[in-house]
């Protein structure tokens, strides 16, 4: 199925560029290692070959379309927008929809090529003693080649990432094309497997510090997110100064804070800041949490709906105000 879903984009993008109706599109290629595929930019059909689709297409790649609608230095003079087309699987198409709220984005400039998405691997979740020297996936098995030349198979589904396996959106809420997989993931379990909120306050904050301790401030999250997408970002400001630029535990913390809440209601949980993580930081068990948060307190779930208001800039009389402080 992975095969002719990938010729489908192959056609679908070739027309775009025959009928001259995008100057730029955003897909996959090849990864430089096994099992890992690389976000790739087209911009003529001599390159469509270049396309793939697999199990490994996990970038997020929404996050690209700030950068390209905002240059900078933002120059005065109107600029032309480019005409992009994107591939977009469900959680990458709700990135889209935030970005279109948020002002980041032109619709009318961006073509979606919607997947209906199978979920995606986490290369993380093979054996770290095996050295894959070589892979090929066929008919929802992944074969793996070791070290020895031995071939090792394992099941699609075993392989699946944490935000995949709970993902309740994997159809492209927004899309121009739709791509269906037609193999269609098993119902994923709702709310997950998290259980971070049943731990009591001190153990949620010692946990915090437990992971957010190994961070070295890289900002590979933030670069990876789609909602990052501030011209400067406060933890680089000099102007006012908010925080240092060490690794000390109250630098990183103050970091840390700041980028996870500015993700309230707007994170899509796509696992893109975990997979970028060098240090292994499991970042979704606090990103999760306001994902949780929207849905039960105010039933909002970031990127599923372009007309519904923004959750932090809306107000409704009925909403839940526990947390607002009496004077
Ligand atoms: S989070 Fe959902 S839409 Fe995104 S890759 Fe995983 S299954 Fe697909
Ligand atoms: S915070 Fe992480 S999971 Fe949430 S949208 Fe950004 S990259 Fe995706
Ligand atoms: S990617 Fe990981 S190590 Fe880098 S800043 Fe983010 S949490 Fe810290």
């Amino acid at each position: 199925m992975m095969k002719e879903i990938e010729t489908r984009i192959k056609e679908v993008v070739k027309d775009l560029f025959t009928q001259n109706k995008i100057d730029l599109f955003i897909g996959y290629s090849k990864g430089s290692l096994p099992l890992t595929s690389s976000p790739c930019f087209i911009t003529k059909s001599e390159d469509i070959e270049k396309l793939v689709w697999n199990s490994f297409c996990s970038n997020n790649l929404a996050v690209y379309l700030p950068r390209i609608f905002n240059p900078q230095p933002r120059k005065k003079e109107k600029i032309e927008l480019p005409r992009i087309g994107i591939l977009a699987k469900g959680c990458d198409a709700r990135s889209i929809v935030v970005l279109i709220k948020e002002h980041q984005i032109a619709r009318d400039n961006v073509f979606i090529l919607g997947i209906v998405c199978q979920g995606m691997g986490d290369r993380k979740k093979i054996r770290n003693d095996i050295e894959i020297t070589g892979a090929e996936e066929k008919n929802g098995r992944i074969t793996i080649v070791d070290e020895n030349k031995k071939e090792i198979e394992l099941k699609r589904e075993e392989l699946l990432s944490d935000c995949c396996i709970e993902c309740q959106h994997a159809t492209p809420p927004i899309h121009d094309i739709l791509i269906e997989s037609g193999n269609q993931r098993p119902a994923a379990p709702k709310g997950g497997g998290r259980d971070f909120e049943k731990k009591s306050i001190e153990d949620r904050w010692n946990l915090f510090q437990e992971e957010i301790s190994k961070c070295i401030r890289c900002y590979a999250c933030r670069q990876a997110c789609p909602n990052c997408y501030c011209r400067e970002c406060f933890a680089d400001q000099t102007k006012p100064r908010w925080i240092g630029v060490t690794d000390h535990i109250s630098d990183v913390m103050f970091y840390q804070i700041g980028r996870i809440f500015h993700q309230a209601g707007r994170c899509v949980d796509c696992g893109a800041c975990v997979r970028a993580c060098p240090m292994g930081i499991d970042l979704r068990v606090f990103t999760h949490k306001l994902v949780r948060d929207a849905k039960e307190l105010f039933d909002y779930e970031a990127g599923v709906f372009l007309e519904e208001g923004l959750l932090l800039a809306t107000f409704k009389p009925e909403d839940k105000q526990e947390f607002i402080s009496e004077p």
